[in-house]
């Protein structure tokens, strides 16, 4: 059988790990709620805070990456990571401004179609924006907004979602992969399915953008929101995207500002919106441009990376961590769905000492994610976690379980993590 050191010799992805920036001897787990720095994305970072020491105003149209396009240069470089065409994607805002932009644009509830369907497990956020955006339209979210339920308090069963695609249903928002579970919904067949009733679907691809390939375009998705703070590493704030099918272009956004003007015409000062043609038209202030500079370094890792080469590695990553746990720690219940097919970037465990074993984890120099009440999330991210990682991090829960190393640690919570 193959050692994790052979694994990691055979490794084609194994050189990037020398781009991050990473603690010595630390083992960071965590690239699904913070990516870590890359030496590329901090190099374009101080690019652009440069250009603005050099150009002032000028930055704007001139230097190697002017500040007017940066976005939708970008935007046609992230577009096959969500297997959309490029003018359906847009780098701008964050997943729940994303969600209201994407809300106000293509909600258009009638008196027998007004519900929007979301899930019992979907990160709060994204239920807050509903919420909140159903009230601004004179809806009552208790009657408006519908969850579909989990069995099992983790994941969410193909046929359940099905069976609440009903006729007054006008939306249906899900995230790609769940947040805690790592389960990844079947986006197909739910977008199928959805539009066979008339709904249209969007997907919050915030677990699954850097982490697996997609195909949006293809599989009909209306919209999806996404970051690039977490598997994508563009930095803490990093700017997010948003996807919309073009078949929805001709939509005005439900909250324009001056840059989802068609940019020829932006600086013609009329009272006159000008809607830029693609998913641009949706922006709509002033890019943020320092939060958007490290995505371009990033990126450009991805681009020689590969996407399925990513995915396929952290598949092979996961599942070494699964078995690994399996068998040296199975007081620790795996939550994340059994097939492939069916899981995302990250590995679920529930304990009732879920807390306290995290605080243990990190004093041993590995990075968890505890979400509460009982979950540690743990993401061996592709592009800088090794084999051996993965192995010495079974090892060192081991250690902490077999000798109750997490009750010199307290179960009080930190503000994060
Ligand atoms: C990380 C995450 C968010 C965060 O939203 P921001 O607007 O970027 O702060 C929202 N939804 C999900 C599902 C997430 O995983």
């Amino acid at each position: 059988m193959a050692t994790a050191r052979d694994l990691d010799e055979q490794d084609v992805l194994k050189d990037f790990k020398e781009e991050f920036y990473m603690e010595d001897g630390q083992i960071y787990m965590d690239g699904n709620s913070l990516g870590l720095m890359s030496k590329r994305a901090e190099a374009k970072m101080l690019s652009l805070v440069d250009s603005w020491r050099s150009y002032g105003i000028d930055g704007w149209t001139e230097g190697d990456n002017p500040w007017f396009t940066l976005a939708e240069e970008m935007s046609s470089r992230i577009a096959p990571f969500v297997g959309a065409k490029p003018h359906e994607v847009m780098v701008t805002g964050s997943i729940t401004s994303n969600i209201h932009q994407m809300l106000s644009t293509l909600f258009q509830p009638t008196a027998e179609r007004s519900v929007i369907l979301v899930d019992e497990l979907n990160f709060p956020s994204d239920i807050y924006a509903v919420e909140s955006h159903l009230r601004l339209r004179g809806l009552n979210p208790e009657i408006a907004m519908r969850k579909i339920e989990s069995r099992d308090g983790y994941t969410l069963e193909l046929e359940d979602i099905l069976e609440k695609l009903t006729e007054d249903v006008s939306i249906v928002l899900l995230p790609s992969v769940l947040y805690r579970s790592g389960q990844l919904l079947a986006i197909r067949e739910i977008t199928e399915a959805a539009h066979e009733k008339g709904i249209l679907v969007g997907f919050d691809l915030a677990h699954s953008i850097g982490a697996m390939p997609h195909r949006l375009h293809e599989d009909g998705v209306d919209f999806a929101v996404w970051c690039h703070y977490k598997y994508m590493n563009s930095g803490p704030g990093g700017t997010g995207g948003l996807y919309i099918h073009e078949r929805h272009h001709q939509l005005l956004p439900g909250n324009a500002g001056w840059f989802g003007s068609d940019k020829t015409k932006q600086f013609d000062m009329t009272h006159q919106f000008s809607k830029a043609e693609g998913a641009g038209a949706y922006q709509i202030g002033t890019p943020n441009i320092f939060s958007m500079a490290p995505l371009l370094g990033s990126i450009e890792v991805f681009e020689e990376a590969g996407i399925s080469r990513v995915r396929e590695k952290s598949l092979q990553l996961t599942l070494a961590l699964r078995k690994g746990l399996a068998a040296g720690v199975p007081e620790l219940t795996d939550v994340t769905p059994e097939q492939d097919e069916d899981r995302g970037g990250h590995i679920a465990l529930s304990h009732p000492e879920a807390a306290r074993i995290c605080k243990a984890l990190k004093a041993e120099g590995v990075v968890p994610d505890f979400r509460a009440p009982n979950i540690i999330r743990l993401a061996p991210v592709a592009l800088y976690t090794s084999f051996e990682d993965v192995e010495r991090t079974v090892k060192i829960l081991e250690m902490i379980m077999n000798e109750e190393l997490y009750k010199n640690y307290s179960n009080e919570r930190n503000v994060v993590a």
